[in-house]
């Protein structure tokens, strides 16, 4: 047997083709929503992030801007720009890239965000919204899990969902959102016990964990959804070894990057699981698509705009 496999790519281009006509009609009634960026120094990745972020958003039809501050900016600089964001009507988004440097204190600067322009959905406000159910800003990487399992046609109501992995950003909003679409949820960590046999009850896992390839065949029932929203860099030859032997195309990225870039799922989970997300093309291009569906959410919300609830499968 082998899984399907959910294109996130695929998706993710469909949902941006759906918010770019929501722009135009939001345009026609004179609301162009606006995104704006934060960046703290120079963080190769995050640049890489924060790019395609801007890129995203002008590609829809949004209005974005983009505010790289020096590496050394402090926590008092940083809430200052945010005070004057959450003051300006034509901006509906306020992102903030994380990591933020050691010299600020990252939830101060998080919290100062205006919930309603919170399109991270990291807010306390926005986090108690999503659990009590009523809409808000729901974080984008687990939205973009709910959006690829209910656009693939994945059955969530009555199903056993385990999600390895308590992140406030990935793993604990993400079982939120499979509670709210009436699975059966049960959360996994660090210190879970017997954790492959937890994870063989699952009709829905999820891997958000952050360890190349720990989810192998005996971690999954036969015929399972699995999404890996891990996102791992494998330089080492001997892990390269573990992970793809005898994948030619693979080994050709490798040799030439000296890199290649991994879900916490195993390649051969493919051989088991009912359906799988692949990792580069899975959750990844997800969480940009719905950055741009939060702001255009938070714009509506904002103007008191009736908008659908939080994602739900
Ligand atoms: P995180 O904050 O480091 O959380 C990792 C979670 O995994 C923790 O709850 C931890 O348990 C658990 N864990 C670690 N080792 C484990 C083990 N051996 N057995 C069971 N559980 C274990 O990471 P995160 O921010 O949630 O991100 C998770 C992964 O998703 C990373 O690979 C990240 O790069 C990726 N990611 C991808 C996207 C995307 O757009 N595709 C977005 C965000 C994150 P404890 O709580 O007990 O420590």
């Amino acid at each position: 047997m082998s899984a399907r496999i959910l294109d996130g790519t695929k998706i993710a281009g469909e949902i941006r083709a759906e918010i770019a006509v929501q722009v135009k009609t939001l345009a026609a009634s004179g609301v162009r929503p606006g995104l704006a960026v934060v960046l703290v120094g120079h963080n190769p990745a995050s640049e890489v992030y924060v790019r395609g972020k801007v890129k995203s958003s002008e590609e829809v039809g949004l209005y974005s801007e983009q505010y790289t501050t020096n590496e050394n900016a402090t926590t008092e600089e940083l809430l200052a720009l945010i005070g004057d964001l959450n003051r300006r009507d034509e901006i509906d988004g306020i992102l903030v890239q994380l990591p933020l440097p050691v010299q600020v204190d990252a939830k101060k600067v998080l919290l100062a965000v205006d919930p309603a322009k919170d399109v991270d959905g990291f807010h306390p406000m926005n986090v108690g919204y999503l659990s009590t159910q009523r809409p808000g800003l729901v974080p984008c990487t687990p939205a973009g899990v709910m959006e690829i399992l209910r656009r693939s046609g994945i059955l969530v109501a009555g199903q056993e969902a385990v999600v390895v992995g308590r992140s406030d950003i990935v793993g604990k909003p993400t079982a939120m959102l499979l509670i709210n679409g009436n699975a059966t949820v049960t959360v996994c960590h660090s210190k879970t016990h017997d954790l492959p046999g937890v994870c063989r009850r699952a009709d829905i896992l999820v891997a958000a964990i952050g360890r190349a390839g720990m989810i192998t065949r005996e971690f999954v029932k036969p015929g399972a959804t699995v999404i890996d929203v891990g996102m791992n860099r494998v330089t080492d030859q001997a892990e390269f070894e573990r992970l793809f032997a005898g994948n030619a195309k693979r080994e050709e990225t490798f040799r030439a990057k000296g890199s290649t870039l991994v879900g916490d799922v195993h390649p051969h989970v493919a051989d088991v699981a009912g359906a799988l997300t692949p990792v580069p093309g899975g959750v990844g291009p997800l969480t940009i698509a719905m950055l741009m569906t939060n702001t255009v959410r938070a714009a509506k919300l904002r103007r008191g705009g009736r908008v659908a609830e939080p994602s739900r499968a």
